[in-house]
């Protein structure tokens, strides 16, 4: 409607835009011009608003003058972004015919509509990141969900193992990061209407007839029918954004959680494992510690490892194996470093190309970075340490393309196509052809200069050209008289006159034609690169693979000998233990040497009352206990003096109120549902982290149901449990069950402060010091003494503990209890307080 106030010229060209900002309907119309993109009316105004943009307008002198905004085709990367984050969706026209006739009009077409998940323009600064579009799908009691990133060309899809299992889904939906998420069924698009997606209808095509989106040698992989529509629905909406062949989609990953450690969406927030995209003031995460790696390649790489590190023993070692060699190499590991350093994004280029074709710098970019990758996967270490046959077979058929690409392209290509010379001379006749023709043209115009000057003696005689008038002779006014008649006129400005000659003209017309020939056959032979660039997708990604892979486990060696981290082992009976065992990311935040490591010694299925007040650290360490394990199973050292660990099925972390709020549900239903959740998907090798869990409601009910979960998990699921809580009362379970063990964390009052050491130490914690603390605070006198006495009343009546001894004196169903482990705390060193 708004775009009625604006009147638009009744030009050809116009009527062009309208018919084009109809096609795009809601997003927002950039208009190829020349060498720029225009936006015209509401959308200029909009848009040089949010990006501060010069708004300019068409007639100034009208009345209702027609705004416009522009943007350099240039700049396109450095603007998409900023608006696709705010969530517009931009549709992106290009001039599609070449100007061969120039009667002004190009010919426009929307190439693509970039939306969240398919901008591909890719400033630095996000080079780490994911761009997945997800989508969810229901086929009668199964659920399954794809995602594809499409600047890289990633492509995957997932079905849970226990059918229509929402809670995987969505666990693996978290471990994507995603940023557009779409659902296709009616059911699951209102039951998860608290995350921000679109509906769409389910696609009833199959993959295998997605041919005009799919490339040739496409690798369609068996699937479930749920499966396959979750791809199929994904890849028709990218296909609706984007005509044409997506030439970098060469296969699925079918992704299983058999060999990987899973990881709750709770606990992916809790833990902190990636940087939050919306709380940007949070500090700190555990990808951006254990990022030190030198490519965008290996930053992607290490956000995947964080957030689906692994689950099997061989593979785990074997990446220890790698980071052993690259630390005790450090020759290696800083040559290594050095290639990796200077090859590029090399998935990302590859994306690029497959999306816009042709491309001479990225075509640049790809033969200097497989060049790169070639040296370093020829490296005869690999050969002993990541042999893998595909690579082998790859760098020969990659060498042959860098060969192709070194001799046909120049040093350095430009940007696009027409700028300046993209193909080598030398390296096609034809070419080399026109070229000549065009610089022999030139000795030609001089010649025809001198002749003139010398017939007509007019010594300041020069011909000259520019792209309006094309060639001409330029005489000066003086010299006017000497101009032979036989001179065409073509144009008079002050102080010069400029004449044509039917010999000028004839040689324009050939050198122009010889112009277009030359960049017409540069086109031809740059799409012939892009072709064979692009039909060795597949080889091209999996030497990015590697590249990652490299640059992961040089990063993890390199945090590792920057932050004093260990390689752990692995222990065969399910064990924890831990020598001075530190919170990665606390500690990285901390000043050095100010972290209070604490040491763990727990048994197969050992379950900790972790009790003491607030701001102890409790949370802190049942965290540390979790990251550790969870870089531990990606292959990379720990913040620790040593460690002896499990190898865990899952994490799961059922964590303290407050901050599903959004979600719209009683947070003690959430919580609820977190805690039902943990008791199901349980097994006895998972770690299982429970902080204040019960908080959500009256107290008593709180205790029962802390009590009853305690007791199911300790006998029945056996898994390794941390069980933060203010229910001091609890520590009467360890008489209930030989692997229940109380730990605390105290605190020292001294000289009216407050200190906390960070120590955790073996027993429970028998005061709250919540009193303490409301004294220190500044509660007045006779409340605080009010209170004392309230509780002393209390403390006689033992309301909490005749409960406690009556239920650990309910009879006891046969737990069969492991013996006792043997833990031990850590010996008493001098305190530090905070
Ligand atoms: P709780 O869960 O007991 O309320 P937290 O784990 O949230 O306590 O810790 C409170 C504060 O103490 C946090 O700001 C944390 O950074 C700091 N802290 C916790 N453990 C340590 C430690 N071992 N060394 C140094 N600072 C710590």
């Amino acid at each position: 409607a708004s775009q009625k106030r604006w009147v638009y010229p009744d030009t050809p060209l116009f009527r062009q835009y309208q018919g084009l900002r109809e096609k795009a309907g809601e997003a927002l119309l950039f208009f190829r011009l020349g060498d720029f993109y225009e936006l015209f009316g509401d959308q200029a105004v909009e848009v040089s608003r949010v990006l501060g943009l010069t708004l300019t307008s068409r007639d100034r002198n009208k009345s209702n003058p027609l705004p416009m905004c522009g943007i350099p085709a240039r700049s396109l990367e450095l603007y998409l972004p900023r608006l696709v984050s705010l969530g517009y969706r931009i549709a992106i026209s290009e001039q599609t015919q070449p100007d061969l006739e120039s009667d002004g009009m190009f010919a426009r077409e929307i190439v693509r509509i970039v939306t969240r998940s398919t901008l591909i323009e890719d400033p630095s600064l996000e080079g780490g990141q994911t761009k997945n579009g997800v989508c969810i799908v229901r086929m009668d009691e199964s659920v399954a969900i794809s995602s594809l990133d499409l600047s890289s060309g990633h492509l995957a899809v997932f079905e849970p193992q226990n059918k229509g299992d929402l809670d995987a889904i969505l666990d693996w939906m978290a471990s994507k990061s995603p940023v557009e998420i779409l659902i296709a069924d009616n059911e699951l698009s209102v039951a998860l209407s608290g995350i921000d997606h679109q509906r769409m209808s389910p696609s009833e095509i199959p993959l295998t007839e997605l041919l005009d989106v799919l490339p040739q040698g496409f690798e369609f992989p068996v699937l479930s029918p749920a499966s396959e529509r979750a791809l199929s629905t994904l890849i028709s909406y990218v296909a609706s954004l984007k005509a044409g062949i997506i030439h970098h989609l060469t296969g699925v990953t079918v992704e299983k959680t058999v060999g990987t450690l899973v990881i709750d969406r709770a606990s992916i927030r809790h833990l902190d494992l990636v940087p939050d995209q919306e709380d940007r003031k949070k500090n700190g995460s555990l990808l951006e510690v254990l990022d030190q790696s030198r490519s965008s390649l290996g930053s992607r790489m290490l956000r995947r490892w964080v957030l689906a590190p692994l689950s099997d023993r061989e593979t785990i070692l074997l990446r220890q194996w790698i980071v052993k060699r690259m630390d005790e190499n450090p020759r290696w590991a800083d040559r290594i470093g050095d290639i990796l350093g200077s090859t590029g994004d090399i998935e990302r280029i590859l994306g690029r190309i497959g999306m816009k074709g042709r491309l001479p710098r990225d075509l640049g970019g790809i033969r200097d970075g497989i060049q790169g990758a070639i040296e370093l996967a020829k490296m005869p270490e690999w050969t002993e340490l990541l042999p893998d046959h595909k690579r082998d077979a790859s760098i020969e058929i990659l060498s042959a393309m860098v060969l192709r690409l070194s001799g046909a392209l120049v040093d350095d290509p430009p940007v696009s196509c027409g700028e300046s010379p993209v193909i080598r001379d030398g390296f096609d006749a034809e070419l080399d052809g026109y070229r000549h023709f065009e610089r022999e043209g030139d000795q030609d115009l001089l010649k025809i200069e001198e002749r003139e000057r010398r017939s007509t003696g007019i010594d300041t005689l020069r011909i000259r050209y520019n792209q309006v008038a094309g060639y001409y002779i330029e005489v000066t006014k003086g010299q006017v008289s000497k101009v032979p008649s036989h001179y065409f006129r073509k144009q008079t400005l002050t102080g010069v006159e400029r004449y044509t000659l039917p010999e000028l003209m004839d040689f324009e017309q050939r050198i122009a034609e010889s112009r277009s020939r030359a960049q017409q056959r540069e086109f031809a032979l740059l799409d012939e690169l892009t072709t064979l660039v692009l039909s060795l997708s597949a080889q091209i990604q999996r030497m990015a693979e590697f590249l990652g892979t490299v640059d992961a486990l040089l990063s993890f060696a390199r945090v590792g000998k920057k932050r004093q981290y260990v390689l752990p082992s692995f222990s065969m009976d399910g064990a924890m233990s831990i020598t001075n065992g530190r919170h990665p990311i606390v500690e990285a935040r901390l000043m050095s040497g100010t972290f209070m490591p604490n040491d763990t010694n727990l048994g197969s299925g050992t379950f900790v009352l972790l009790t003491g007040p607030n701001m102890a650290g409790k949370s802190t360490y049942m965290r540390q206990l979790a990251l550790i394990q969870i870089m531990a199973q990606m292959g990379a050292p720990v913040p620790a003096d040593s460690a002896v660990l499990p190898i865990v099925d899952r994490i799961l972390t059922r964590v303290g109120a407050n901050d599903h709020i959004l979600e719209g549900e009683s947070t003690f239903m959430v919580e609820m549902k977190e805690v039902a959740r943990v008791l199901r998907d349980a097994t006895s090798k998972t770690l299982v982290i429970l902080d204040e869990v019960g908080r959500g409601t009256a107290t008593f009910d709180g205790m029962a149901i802390a009590w009853a979960v305690s007791e199911y998990i300790h006998d029945h699921i056996r898994s390794m449990t941390l069980f933060a809580t203010h229910y001091h009362e609890l520590h009467a379970l360890t008489e209930k069950g030989q692997r229940f063990l109380n730990q605390s964390v105290a605190v020292r009052i001294e000289g009216g402060k407050i200190f906390f050491p960070h120590r955790i130490s073996s027993g429970h914690s028998s005061k709250s010091y919540g009193i303490d603390v409301a004294k220190l605070a500044g509660v007045p006198e006779v409340v605080i003494e009010r209170a004392t006495r309230i509780l002393e009343h209390w403390n006689r009546q033992k309301p909490f503990k005749a409960i406690s001894d009556g239920l650990s004196q309910l009879p006891e169903k046969d737990s069969g209890a492991l013996p006792l482990f043997n833990w031990k705390v850590r010996s008493d060193k001098p305190t530090q307080s905070s």
